[in-house]
């Protein structure tokens, strides 16, 4: 009966991968791309759930149909960050001459709903029409195939699937680093909280502000983005270079000017720009010609401090390190300009030579490297099988850069070798900056610690608890990439194997001293090996650790997307008021950034909780309405649990998320809204996100607190055909309408709503059959409930292999 069982579930586990076979499929009897090798594909499987489940089996089955022509090393599978709820689509895009053809396929459908030219050189008339076709993903998926087509470096473009699209920000965002490297680059004794090298105060809203978390790993929850809407230029940003040891820092402020680039532009070719439209794409190919010749001619440096006091960056920041010593002011010009103690910055005049390595030499690093780590197993005693689910590789391969080259071809190298790659979870890159050292960890999942370590209490970076038979012994090696010196193994008198499962203080507790990055591996391998989903696993790579910090962002995402899902032209805007490792999660988890202007950091010294006891008011949740121009806020307050001595905490997260109830919890964590939801206008909302600064507390959370109870139906703005701001639908039934309907909008708007009886419940989209947007109450949107779905996801990992390989999916050379 038990075999029976597994294979009922490996046939449901398998419909993700075959979906992502077929489209596969379908899109290369349509473009023919397994003969050519030219095919890019953009896919929002990785963070879009399939069937209630994560869906990075999608990925697989791309890929192993795609026979060898698409690899994550090679640059041409982009994940497109979405969100659970958004529906699983594909675009496969290939070269013909000049011209680029794409097949579109949404919602996992096998019928294409487009297949056509996606170059920049398309017609206004042709662009149409994809408009007509793909909505709002037709700039994302135009911006990223052309820049693809160019030849913009694959981390780049990975950038730009994680912002939403390529766009001047983007590319701007790069042509700040390069400038900030070559002029204030890091140096020994400098850095931020959490081993980052800068601050960074952000104006959110500006497109390059995505750029500085994901290639200088200058996360929110790591206390190294911080920013809300203190000035009306989003595209300026402040870096702050602490030094530790002179206890002082240089802040340098710089802008890239939309205007005055897309004049130049003008000047150049005689074109105009048009946000949005093909204009921009050609605009992108202009600006991305510049940062390849001269990126600093994209950027303008505006200040450059030096003798920056602690105390200023407290103002700023809200703290030099982790913890919060007051309120953070953000990108505050009028109080930077004041201080008179701050002198002009003596830039240095750094230069890098580019490395050239082809896509062969970089991925014969990656096999050398798998290479040396079989080797040095082999001789310790212990043999590794290619395709093993047991083998992790974690690197910062494919963040760091070598020679100013992007390296993700080493993964193709890596998966040559050992079949180790991010869709199977054993090859997990880890979030580095782009100038961080290259680096691999091989680590091998063995059996159970020995009897007498079995019961004693062990752990990894935050986490203690009692080692149990569960926790695995884990063999590690460890190679660091130099390019001059080649591969160092890191190694002391007793290496170069070292256990790094919970035990390790007592089998070789010198193994914390001899590996880089020693709490970003320990941790993430051990959480590994407790086998979390893989979206979790994907917010502990973002963070580049796991600890307790991170762990509430999964249960206060669950609990937004429970209790207020997004609904029809909705969007989630976060503003946090309490910065620590959990905004990462909430990043990646709800699919928010500032770059994109939906995440904002304002970093409060005051964030006690007066309705729960020991809580900690966390955040504001904006249900944001497109459409209507008004929206929900929502104050989120948290609680952590609390654990009996000796539980393992991590367990007790990942299988909360699970929806698994786990042992050894004394006190349940709490997540809740902290007061009445209030509904809010736009200028209220530009308010809470400019940090209510002028309103009488001076204090976003108070004065949300201070607004009115109101209604929907009080909200709306009864001025007829007011430019910019949509009307109300006349719905039947609704109350206190006064008539203030643009026609353009009831036209496209009652359509949408037929069915709707009265004003609250009016905003549900047609076949959204979930979450009417602006109910008081929702129902549960059921997109994830306790139960089966995750138990069975659970329990599929170990065999999934066998099953793929029972049903012929499977092309040959995997050994279970
Ligand atoms: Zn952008
Ligand atoms: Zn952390």
């Amino acid at each position: 009966p038990k075999y029976y069982a597994h294979l009922q579930i490996t046939l449901q586990a398998t419909e993700a991968y075959k979906t992502g076979r077929e489209i596969t499929q379908k899109a290369d009897q349509i473009l023919n791309f397994t003969k050519t090798g030219q095919i890019l594909v953009i896919t929002t499987a990785g963070s879009a759930y399939y069937k209630n489940n994560t869906s990075e089996d999608v990925l697989e089955g791309i890929l192993n149909q795609a026979n060898g022509t698409i690899s994550f090393g090679k640059g041409n599978l982009l994940l497109l960050r979405k969100t659970r709820l958004d529906t699983l689509d594909f675009a496969f895009i290939t070269k013909k001459g000049n011209d680029l053809i794409l097949a579109y396929f949404k919602n996992a459908s096998l019928t294409p709903t487009y297949i056509g030219t996606i170059s920049q050189n398309m017609t206004q008339t042709q662009w149409n029409n994809l408009t007509q076709k793909l909505g709002n993903d037709t700039f994302p998926i135009a911006s990223l195939a052309n820049a693809w087509a160019l030849g913009l470096p694959a981390d780049i473009l990975r950038e730009a699937a994680f912002h939403g699209h390529v766009c001047l920000g983007t590319i701007s965002g790069y042509a700040m680093i390069e400038t900030l490297l070559k002029y204030y680059p890091p140096s020994t004794g400098t850095g931020g909280a959490e081993s980052t090298s800068y601050i960074v105060i952000g104006v959110p809203g500006g497109s390059d502000d995505d750029v500085f978390v994901y290639a200088m790993d200058a996360t929110p929850g790591k206390r190294a983005y911080i920013g809300y809407n203190t000035t009306d230029d989003p595209n300026m940003v402040g870096f702050i270079r602490w030094n530790s040891n002179t206890q002082r820092g240089t802040l340098i402020i710089m802008t890239y000017n939309w205007t005055e680039l897309t004049e130049q532009f003008k000047r150049e070719t005689n074109a105009t720009v048009e946000e949005d439209t093909v204009t921009e794409l050609k605009f992108n190919a202009w600006a991305v010609q510049k940062l390849i010749t001269n990126p600093e001619s994209l950027v303008k440096i505006l200040y450059a401090f030096d003798n920056l006091t602690e105390e200023q960056v407290n103002y700023l920041a809200g703290g030099v390190g982790s913890t919060t010593v007051q309120d953070a002011h953000g990108l505050d010009m009028e109080y930077i300009l004041s201080q008179s103690n701050l002198v002009n910055a003596t830039p240095e005049n750094k230069t890098y030579t580019k490395g050239n390595l082809t896509y062969d030499q970089l991925k014969g690093i990656g096999i050398e490297a798998a290479n040396i780590a079989k080797e040095l197993l082999k001789q310790a005693g212990i043999q590794v099988e290619k395709d093993s689910l047991e083998l992790l590789v974690l690197t910062s391969a494919g963040y760091a850069r070598l020679n100013d080259q992007d390296t993700s071809p080493i993964w193709d190298g890596i998966y040559e070798m050992l079949g180790s790659r991010l869709s199977r979870k054993t090859l997990l890159p880890v979030h580095s900056a782009l100038w961080s050292q290259l680096w691999f960890t091989f680590i091998l999942k063995d059996g159970s610690y020995a009897t007498n370590i079995i019961g004693k209490p062990g752990g990894f970076g935050k986490f203690s608890f009692n080692i149990t038979e569960e926790d695995k012994i884990l063999y590690a090696v460890q190679l660091i990439y130099d390019p001059i010196r080649g591969f160092i193994i890191s190694n002391d008198t007793k290496g170069p194997i070292y256990d790094i499962g919970a035990g390790w203080n007592y089998t070789n507790p010198t193994v914390s001293r001899v590996f880089k990055n020693w709490n970003g591996i320990v941790t993430i391998a051990n959480a590994w090996s407790y086998d979390p989903p893989f979206d979790m696993l994907m917010v502990y790579l973002f963070h580049n650790h796991v600890c307790p910090g991170v762990s509430p962002s999964y249960l206060i995402a669950d609990y937004i997307y429970e209790n207020y899902p997004r609904g029809e032209n909705e969007k989630y805007i976060y503003v946090t008021t309490t910065d620590y490792c959990k905004d990462d999660g909430l990043l990646l988890l709800l699919g928010v950034s500032p770059g994109q202007g939906t995440y904002y950091n304002q970093r409060l010294l005051n964030t006690i909780s007066s309705s729960i006891e020991g809580g900690q008011i966390e955040g504001i949740l904006i249900i944001w309405n497109e459409k209507l121009n008004i929206g929900k806020a929502v104050i989120i307050t948290y609680k952590g649990p609390s654990f009996n001595t000796g539980a393992n905490g991590l367990r007790a997260y990942i299988d909360w998320y699970k929806g698994k109830e786990p042992t050894g919890v004394r006190s349940q964590y709490i997540v809740a809204n902290e007061a009445q939801v209030k509904y809010i206008t736009k200028d209220e909302l530009n308010s809470i996100l400019s940090g209510a600064a002028g309103s009488p507390s001076g204090n976003a959370i108070q004065y949300i607190r201070g607004l009115p109870d109101r209604q929907l139906s009080d909200l709306i703005p009864s001025v007829p055909g007011t430019p910019g701001v949509p009307g109300v639908p006349g719905v039947p039934g609704g109350s206190s309408i006064s008539g203030g309907v643009s026609p353009g909008f009831v036209g496209s708007f009652v359509g949408a709503v037929s069915g709707a009886t009265s004003v609250s419940a009016a905003a549900s989209g047609p076949g959204s059959g979930q979450g009417k947007a602006y109910e008081v109450t929702r129902a549960s949107p059921g997109t994830k409930s306790a139960g089966a779905g995750w138990y069975i996801y659970g329990v599929i990992g170990g065999i999934i292999l066998v099953g793929l390989a029972i049903f012929g999916f499977l092309k040959g050379g995997f050994k279970v």
